[in-house]
């Protein structure tokens, strides 16, 4: 799947990458897409808290509902003066356009500006100009592809850029603006493609890239030979020592000088996030939004990131 570099910055937000869970259509399609247009969005929800942190928490609770539960809604990224947070991988669809299989929910990104009760407006609208700009280099996009929800439906939507601008046309000019002198970054480049993988286990994974490689009891060439290990096997790796690498059970096989298998370790990010996330889990910590149940993974993601912050 193709998205943001969690972590990374645009404009003055920092991008959290959240990708919510398969097996509700109506929220995650999965229908595959090549972006062609971006399309804006305001939230339309005044409400105290509406942050980009609260929509999060809502498609991802939408996300997990039975189908019959929920109504075609999704959208790609939520956008506020702090974070852009990404929900759906941009090489698949949402329902945002109310244009049904038409081009704005079947090729067009969604990007929703949650402009909640005493936020900073400008710093949003800064924000999302800089995202849209960020995603036509990242995507080659011209800007006539920067539309609003109306031009797909009719809807009055971004109502606020509408009602403050008389139409769209002055907020896109602001975004081309900044596409050709603010966001001169290889966007594309940073356009990260992940598997979609549960947190990881271990330290690392490795695969092994000679025949017979010796899986032994200790790390070192007198540990008693377990079997051998064929080419292309891929394993986690649990520890590391003297450049041998542990491959569960006891088990460790030779990796000095990196010659007999690809080792990637996991970032510190990765690992400190599998700690929080289980720690909130055995914990049963709650976020408040489903009570006595236990925290979802999606909602220890933002925790842990808050934390980092202090
Ligand atoms: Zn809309």
């Amino acid at each position: 799947m193709i998205t943001l570099e969690h972590g990374s910055k645009i404009g003055n937000a920092t991008v959290i990458v959240d990708i919510i869970q398969k097996g509700n259509p109506e929220v995650r399609p999965g229908n595959k897409m090549v972006p062609k247009y971006t399309t804006d969005h305001d939230t339309g929800n005044p409400g105290r808290n509406a942050n980009a942190e609260m929509h999060n928490r809502l498609i991802h609770n939408l996300s997990s509902y039975h189908p019959k539960d929920t109504s075609h809604v999704s959208w790609h990224l939520s956008v506020d003066e702090h974070f852009i947070i990404q929900h759906i991988p941009f090489d698949e669809n949402a329902w945002h356009c109310g244009d049904g299989t038409g081009p704005g929910n079947m090729s067009s990104i969604g990007v929703e500006k949650c402009m909640h009760a005493g936020c900073d407006r400008e710093a949003i609208e800064y924000n999302a100009i800089a995202l849209h700009a960020y995603l036509m280099h990242a995507f080659k996009l011209p800007i006539d592809h920067v539309r609003p929800h109306q031009a797909w439906s009719g809807k009055y939507c971004p109502q606020l850029i509408l009602n403050k601008y008389g139409s769209f046309k002055p907020f896109r000019d602001k975004i081309e603006a900044a596409y050709k002198s603010g966001v001169k970054t290889a966007a594309a480049d940073k356009l990260k493609i992940v598997k979609e993988v549960d947190l990881v286990k271990g330290i690392g994974t490795a695969q092994v890239k000679v025949d017979g490689l010796s899986l032994r009891d200790q790390p070192n060439v007198k540990g008693k030979l377990i079997r051998k290990l064929d080419k292309g096997s891929a394993f986690t790796v649990y520890a590391e020592k003297d450049g041998w690498l542990a491959l569960g059970g006891g088990a460790w096989a030779s990796n000095v000088d990196g010659k007999y298998m690809d080792y990637e370790k996991h970032s510190n990010y990765e690992m400190e996030l599998a700690a929080a996330v289980k720690w909130a889990q055995e914990e049963k910590v709650s976020d408040g939004t489903k009570l006595g149940e236990p925290i979802t993974r999606a909602q220890a993601i933002l925790m842990h990131y808050r934390a980092s912050q202090k």
